[in-house]
Order: structure tokens, then C-alpha cells, then sequence
């Protein structure tokens, strides 16, 4: 499988089609992804024959390079936006399965953020992509409304 990504990081091909994925939305400083959701909500890139990749993994491994990707345990999305793909200290990260487990404890809890959407990781992650396809400014708009949504349904002390 790596001989396999390391060729397709290389393909001008496969790079325009995951490229060709990203959305960018004004007021947003994410690179939200348009393609194939997975399971838990994150963007799935088919590159070639039958391998398919997480997409913000395939993006980390073309901006900082395979090497990078091997050495590192598990990426973390610092915006807690699972479809961003944008590697950078403030969205995308090296990380370790630990550490995101404790990370997600802590942030799980905080009302507005996508952790906490009642629609689950997958249906939060199928509506947005259906707004970038359609409406992109409309994720900014959803954004808003989860937060008012949690803020809700937030229990009072
Ligand atoms: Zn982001």
C-alpha cells in the first residue's frame, strides 16, 4: 500500500482529483471536502484500483510528505471539523491515538462544536457535504444552527 500512495502522490492525475474535492468557503478557514464520507465522517478518496484512503491522510501526505504520514500514529483535526483538509497547527496535526482519546474527552462536552452534534459524525458529515455541493456558504449557516440547537437542549444547573 505505500509503494501504492507514494505512486499516486506522484500522479498529477490523482492529485487534480483530490484537489478537485476541496471546497473553499468564504468566511471559513477550512478546506472542507466534497467527496465520499466515511463511517465516522471523515472525507474517503478513492485513488486507484482498490485503494481508497481517508482524504485529510492523503492530503497530509501531499503537503508534508509520505514520510511524515508513516511516522506519524494518527492525524487530529484542531478545528474539529472531520472533513477539513487543511494541514496546518490550527486544523490539521500529527497526533496519537492517546492523545486524541484524551482530547475528545475533553472537547466532547463543549456545546456548538461538531463532537457534540446530535445527528452523529456521519449525518452531520452527509449534510454538510450536500451544502458545499449545493450551497457552500450554507456551512457556515449549519454551524450556527447546531450551536443554537446544543445551547437548547443544554440542560440548567
Ligand atoms: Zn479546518
Amino acid at each position: 500500500m505505500d509503494v501504492d500512495l507514494d505512486a499516486a502522490l506522484a500522479d498529477p492525475g490523482v492529485v487534480a482529483r483530490y484537489l478537485d474535492k476541496i471546497v473553499m468557503v468564504p468566511g471559513s478557514g477550512c478546506r472542507w471536502w466534497s467527496g465520499a464520507i466515511s463511517g465516522r465522517g471523515h472525507g474517503r478518496f478513492w485513488v486507484s484500483g482498490d485503494l481508497v484512503v481517508i482524504a485529510h491522510r492523503f492530503g497530509f501526505a501531499l503537503t508534508e510528505g509520505p514520510e511524515a504520514l508513516r511516522d506519524a500514529p494518527q492525524l487530529a483535526h484542531r478545528c474539529d471539523n472531520p472533513l477539513c483538509q487543511r494541514v496546518h497547527p490550527e486544523h490539521i496535526v500529527a497526533s496519537t491515538a492517546a492523545r486524541n482519546r484524551r482530547e475528545w474527552a475533553i472537547r466532547r462536552h463543549i456545546a456548538g462544536l461538531p463532537l457534540s452534534d446530535p445527528r452523529g459524525a456521519r449525518g452531520r458529515a452527509q449534510e454538510l457535504r450536500t451544502l458545499l455541493r449545493e450551497n457552500p456558504a450554507g456551512v457556515l449557516v449549519d454551524q450556527a444552527r447546531l450551536v443554537a440547537l446544543i445551547g437548547e437542549q443544554r440542560p440548567l444547573f
